[in-house]
């Protein structure tokens, strides 16, 4: 991994632990697990499923709101920001930060107000009556009220040779793997800010930085196309495909198909970095909640109701138009709310019911 916390000294929180990868998933899970007696399920008021900005955020609001969340995290917390570099648009940061930091900090103000952070995965749901049941890391958890938000995670093109490389040169993490292409020449494929972004702070390793697209304008922003047009380390390929990734035991060249016109060319790079977009994480909520055409989960109306009541959904697994740290964690503020208020509602219609008032 890339020091991505080096510029804690800038942090307004510095001299917290900010890492999502301390302590070990094992230990997180079991200090909860070691609250019943092994084998009973963990009830909570609200459980919320991830750990990007928006579950981090609805963490934040439902545990001021005395909620007391448990945040199923996943076993590779803290959403997309993790394999992020600088963030220059997250408002409140005016020098930048980088992700993981960015992240760090989410979990720090969460854990502050006593949100519960377990760094599993969700394994199965049952959504079919309440207490909604998850289960997680071997623990079955209980939860009046469910806030989603899984995020969504990178694509891959989809080639034999690109899955027999991963690891070894292929990667979809530039801030992870970034440092091992000091002085080497690479390649970056996609034409949207996360490639354009890449690319960029893959220069600061990089000998040359090879962006390929498949047409011929860019999905990227103005501001970063034009920071990556004259960069002198970053060449654009446009109207090239990626048909295979050559090399044996690593990256040796890619072989580019042309879409402008006739045949093939040969370019020679050490690494490649996949950056095309993503897919929504919703397999383990399939069958429960209703997804739209491109898989993204539906919410009712204005609000972050799901089809089923008592189950909020936030942050990107709902969004594929916005998609940003801040949009994500402005619906995470959402979804506790709604959530806050579903269980407020709820509390009261049980106390005219216990009144026995119609
Ligand atoms: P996008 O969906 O915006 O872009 C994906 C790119 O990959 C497109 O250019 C697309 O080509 C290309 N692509 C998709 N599939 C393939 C394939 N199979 N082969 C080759 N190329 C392919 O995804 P991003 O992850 O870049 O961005 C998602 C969102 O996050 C955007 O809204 C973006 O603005 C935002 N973002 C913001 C950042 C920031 O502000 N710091 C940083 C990163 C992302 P085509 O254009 O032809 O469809």
């Amino acid at each position: 991994m890339s020091d991505d916390t080096s510029t804690k000294s800038k942090s307004p929180l510095a001299g917290l632990s900010l890492t999502f990868l301390a302590p070990a998933p094992d230990a997180v899970t079991a200090s909860v697990a070691t609250e019943k007696t092994s084998g009973e399920p963990v009830s909570a008021r609200v459980v919320i499923v991830g750990s990007g900005p928006a579950g981090l955020t609805a963490a934040i609001y439902t545990a001021r709101a005395n909620l007391q969340p448990i945040v199923i995290g996943g076993v590779v917390g803290g959403g997309q920001l993790m394999i992020t570099s600088e963030v220059e648009n997250y408002p409140g940061f005016p020098n930048g930060i980088q992700g993981p930091e960015l992240m760090g900090l989410f979990k720090a103000q969460a854990e502050r107000f006593g949100a519960k952070i377990i760094d599993a995965d969700v394994d199965r749901v049952d959504l079919s009556s309440r207490p909604f049941r998850l289960w997680a890391g071997g623990i079955e958890y209980r939860a009046d009220a469910v806030i989603v938000a899984t995020g969504a995670e990178a694509l891959w093109l989809g080639l034999d040779s690109e899955t027999r490389l991963r690891g070894r040169g292929v990667s979809a993490c530039a801030t992870c793997d970034g440092f091992f292409f000091r002085d080497k020449e690479i390649a970056v494929v996609g034409g949207g800010d996360s490639a354009l972004e890449e690319a960029l702070y893959l220069t600061h390793f990089a000998s040359m930085v090879h962006v390929i697209h498949r047409r011929a304008g860019f999905r990227g922003s103005k501001i970063m196309q034009a920071r990556a047009a004259s960069h002198p380390k970053i060449e654009l390929h446009l109207n090239r495909t990626i048909e295979e990734v050559l090399g044996e035991d690593h990256v040796e060249a890619l072989r580019l198909g042309k879409t402008d016109e006739p045949g093939e060319e040969r370019l020679a790079v050490q690494g490649l970095f996949v950056a095309i977009g993503h897919r929504p994480n919703v397999a383990v909520f399939q069958g429960w909640l209703e997804s739209d055409d491109k898989g993204y989960l539906r919410t009712e109306g204005a609000t972050t109701a799901s089809n089923i009541e008592g189950v909020f959904v936030a942050g990107d697994v709902d969004d594929h138009r916005y998609r940003q740290a801040v949009t994500a964690a402005g619906e995470g503020c959402r979804a506790a709310i709604d959530a806050e208020r579903w269980l407020e509602e709820q509390a009261a219609i049980g106390k005219q019911a216990t009144a026995g008032i119609a």
